[in-house]
Formats: C-alpha cells, structure tokens, sequence
C-alpha cells in the first residue's frame, strides 16, 4: 500500500509500505481523508523536534472500518465511519494515574513520535475510535483539530457568567472559541487578521478586535466595564502573548496556555500572586473532548468548510506541503484525500 513519507526536513515522496497486520483488540481501518496542520508543516520543515525521520505523517483522520480483530466490541462493524484519538498513554504515570492520560509523560502522537495516518491503512486498538453519528465523513478530520481548543476551554472551567478572551484564532483558537461559546460564555476574539476574525464569529465568538488596528486594553476595558476577562485563553504561542494574557485576565481570574512560547518569556511574577490568578496548561485532548466537540458541532453552525484551504490526493500532498512551506500564512489547513 501507497503511504506520504517525510523523508528528511523539506523531502516529502508517495513511497511503499506493507500493508498492517491484524491482532486481537485491533481494528483495522480504511483511511479517506487526513487533515494536516501547522505541526504537520513544522515536521516537514524539520523544526519539530520530537521527529525524527522518515516519518509519515497524519494524526487528523476520517477512515472506515475495514476489519475487526478478536476481541473487538459488536458495534465496531466493518463500514463504520469513524475518527480517533492519536495519543498514546502508558498507563503507569502521575497523569494517568491520575486519569488524565492525555498528558501521559510518556506519550506518542501518530505522526509525531511514530508513524501517522497518511496511508492507505492503519491498524489502531479499538479503545483509541470515536465514532461521530451525524457528520459527514470529511468533517469527521477536522474533529481532533478542534479537541485541542475544546479541552482548553474545559481546563479554564468556563461557565456562562465568564467573558472568555482567546487570543489567536487559528484552528486551535477556533476551537476554544467555539467551545466557550457552546458552554454558554461570552467571547471576545483577538487576531491580527480580519477574515480570521469574521471565522471567529461565525464560530461563536460575540466580538472581534484587531489588535493591529485597535486599541486592544480600551476595548476590553469597555466591554469588561473595567474588570477584565474571567478567562484568557492563549493560543498563538509568543513570549508577547503569554505576557499579554497575565496583564489582560481580571483578578481572581484563570489563564490557560495551549502551546508552547517558542522563545523563554519574561514575567513579571508580582501579577501571579497579587490576582491570585489560576494558570493553566493545556495539552491535546481527553475523549470526552473528541464527543463534546462531535456534540458541538452536531448542535451549532460551526463553519468547518471554512477551516479548510484546499483538499488534495496523496500525489499531489508533496507538493502541496512544498507550496505550503513556501506561503505559510496563506493556507491553515490541507485535506488529503485517499
Ligand atoms: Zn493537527
Ligand atoms: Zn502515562
């Protein structure tokens, strides 16, 4: 079977691969489309440095059941349409002992730290699929997209008496936009870039500032009376940001991190302590995130078709990740179609 191998940092090719073998316990599936995100790019660009190569890539997967191995629970049937959770976890440290493996010490993404999805099939253990009733098999790829941004609204224990600030609204702002407005918040949008800003509201958001073009502390000084958001949730991933989100948050008030500040952040710490703010990280998502966000988009008019710049085949991914590596700001999110 035909598999997208990153050979080495910018080399991307369709090369062969063995078909998987099936074992008690595993599900063998069918793969129809692949989303692939920023941190896909930063593996081709060679700047992920959990990579190592060659890797294939893919970890935003809408697939169908093949076969089913021993073990398997009836209503895994062969035709199914199905997503998955692509964390790993081990079962024996502090987080999921704690019960929350989606920060496993030892964790492993498909298509970060083992082989992904973009292939024509993958053996995965049942207990990893989720199964969406009512969307559309393509959707079901961009469900793990919006999971990160749902679980950080999840740690920031948003409620409908919260204004939510999200700063950035890439696809994992997108989510945490989303998924605070579905918990009945009010939110407040913060990009750079005005289209991604009319995404935002259509995701939920009830207001956009342009933090280029407007004065974003007089703004929210007026739309919080005063006080500040309840919750600042951050999602672009600068030293600026991470400072910014502290300065922003009212007192008392939580600050979740999503991703990482490329660069060490200087704090001053004295804000920590005198809003006695909750800090808050975030990684990847539980699989009640992956139902809650199926829940959310089976409920709301999230615009999924928007959060997509292009589909394209398998032969045609090495040059769309080479297009995207050139132009990174004009595109968000490609779709692979097998
Ligand atoms: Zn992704
Ligand atoms: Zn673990």
């Amino acid at each position: 079977m035909r598999a997208l191998y990153i050979k080495k940092p910018l080399e991307a090719e369709v090369g062969e691969l063995d078909s998987p073998v099936l074992a008690p316990g595993l599900v063998l599936l069918r793969v129809r489309f692949v989303g692939m995100c920023g941190s896909d790019l930063s593996s081709y660009r060679g700047k992920n440095p959990l990579v190592s190569y060659p890797r294939i890539p893919g970890h935003e997967i809408a697939a169908t059941i093949e076969t089913v191995g021993e073990g398997v629970p009836e209503k895994f049937q062969p035709g199914l349409a199905v997503t998955l959770s692509p964390y790993s976890s081990c079962g024996k440290c502090a987080s999921c002992l704690r019960q929350r493996p989606n920060a496993c010490r030892n964790n492993q993404t498909l298509g970060v730290q083992r082989d992904g999805a973009l292939t024509e099939f993958i053996a995965v253990p049942f207990e990893k699929l989720i199964v969406a009733d009512g969307l559309r098999l393509r959707d079901l790829s961009l469900v793990e997209p919006l999971t990160v941004g749902y679980h950080a609204a999840r740690r920031g224990r948003v409620s409908p008496t919260d204004q939510v600030l999200v700063l950035g609204c890439g696809a994992v702002g997108l989510g945490a936009i989303a998924a605070a407005a579905f918990h009945g918040a009010t939110v407040i949008a913060v990009d750079v870039d005005d289209r991604k800003l009319e995404l935002a509201k259509r995701a939920g958001a009830h207001v956009g500032i342009n933090s280029k073009t407007q004065n974003l502390n007089e703004r929210l000084q007026s739309l919080t009376e005063g006080l500040g958001p309840d919750v600042v949730i951050e999602a672009i991933g600068t030293p600026e940001t991470f400072r910014l989100a502290v300065e922003l948050v009212a007192f008392t008030g939580r600050v979740v991190y999503i991703g990482y500040a490329k660069d060490e952040v200087r704090y001053d710490s004295r804000l920590f302590v005198q809003k006695e703010l909750d800090i808050l990280g975030s990684r990847n998502a539980l699989p009640e995130d992956f139902e809650g966000v199926i829940r959310m988009l089976n409920e709301t008019k999230f615009p999924l078709e928007e959060m997509v710049s292009k589909v394209v085949t398998l032969d045609q991914a090495p040059q769309a990740l080479q297009d995207w590596y050139a132009a990174p700001a004009s595109i968000s999110k490609i779709i692979v179609e097998l």
